[in-house]
């Protein structure tokens, strides 16, 4: 039986998910943020991240889902619960392990260095030996297509090579876990299914755990093997769906099953988007 607080269902027509497949890499037990202001930005939120998941926070604006992504990262800190990071309780001020890496909404690269010295910042400040930063950086441009742009300044690139050198900079202490808020709402539609699937073929080969944000529902259902549809005021989960896609790709994207997940998790957040909604309350329309 499913002890959650939130409801937790399927998207059918699509095939149940199951239990959760590999170890748990992150458990959030009860975890509440409220701001020195006093904005309940996160009601209790129970959460487990299986190793192999691409889990998506998907819910309106405001509805704590950055909140809960720094909050699994450590950069800030609950006001109530506790998360535990590959079964080891996080120490209150814990620094971030390098098994985990963070992809912000924006590229964030520094404007004066090149792209191999962006992507090599990580190493540096962690005191890696030059020659082995410098085979890692050189695999880590390669794995996102920009092995021929590293001496360019940011500035030189589009909006899809920044995040793309944005990527790079996070994989390059090959992490296992890797947090990303909404790391391709700024660009365009044809570049964010590009990188999309770029995403789709790193979580594969380098066998990642994902957290993903994003306010596209055809995004989530796109991507995820799980999602996660979050309420505001305050911040919560109120509903999961499994995704058991055959697999990932254009076939999938124009599937019937597509279409009709993409409807049924449109209700789920228009549901979330609404007045108060008690927490494991809540319906879809049918
Ligand atoms: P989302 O990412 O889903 O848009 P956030 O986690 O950014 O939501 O924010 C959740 C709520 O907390 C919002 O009401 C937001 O205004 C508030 N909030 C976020 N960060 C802070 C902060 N540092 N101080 C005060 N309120 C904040
Ligand atoms: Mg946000």
């Amino acid at each position: 039986m499913d002890a959650r607080p939130h409801a937790r269902r399927e998207g059918a027509p699509l095939t149940a998910s199951g239990p959760l497949a590999g170890p748990i890499v992150v458990s959030a037990q009860g975890l509440v943020k409220t701001y020195p202001n006093g904005t309940a930005a996160l009601a209790p939120v129970d959460l487990d991240i299986a190793d192999g998941e691409f889990l998506t926070l998907l819910g309106p604006s405001g509805c704590g889902k950055t909140t809960l992504l720094n909050l699994v990262a450590g950069l800030i800190e609950p006001t109530q619960g506790a998360i535990a990071w590959w079964g080891e309780p996080r120490p209150p001020g814990a620094n971030a392990p390098h098994r985990l890496a963070y992809v912000f909404q924006s590229p964030t690269l520094m404007p004066w260095a090149s792209v191999t010295a962006n992507v090599r910042l990580p190493l540096t400040l962690a005191g890696e030996p030059d020659a082995r930063a410098d085979v890692a950086v050189a695999a880590s441009l390669e794995l996102v297509g920009l092995e021929a742009f590293g001496d360019r300044y940011p500035r030189e690139l589009s909006g899809g090579m920044q995040m793309r050198a944005s990527i790079a900079r996070a994989l390059v202490t090959r992490p296992t876990l890797l947090l990303m808020d909404e790391p391709f709402g700024a660009l365009d539609e044809f570049t964010r299914a590009r990188l999309d699937d770029e995403l789709l073929e790193l979580w594969r080969s380098r066998a990642l755990t994902i957290v993903f944000v994003t306010h596209s529902i055809a995004e989530a259902v796109y991507l995820s093997t799980r999602i996660v549809v979050m309420g505001p005021r305050p911040g919560r989960i109120l509903e999961e769906v499994g995704v058991n896609a055959p697999q990932r790709g254009d076939r999938w994207r124009a599937s019937p099953a597509f279409a009709a997940l993409c409807a049924d998790v449109l209700a789920l957040v228009r549901n979330a988007g609404q007045a108060e909604v008690p927490r494991g309350k809540a319906r879809v329309p049918a």
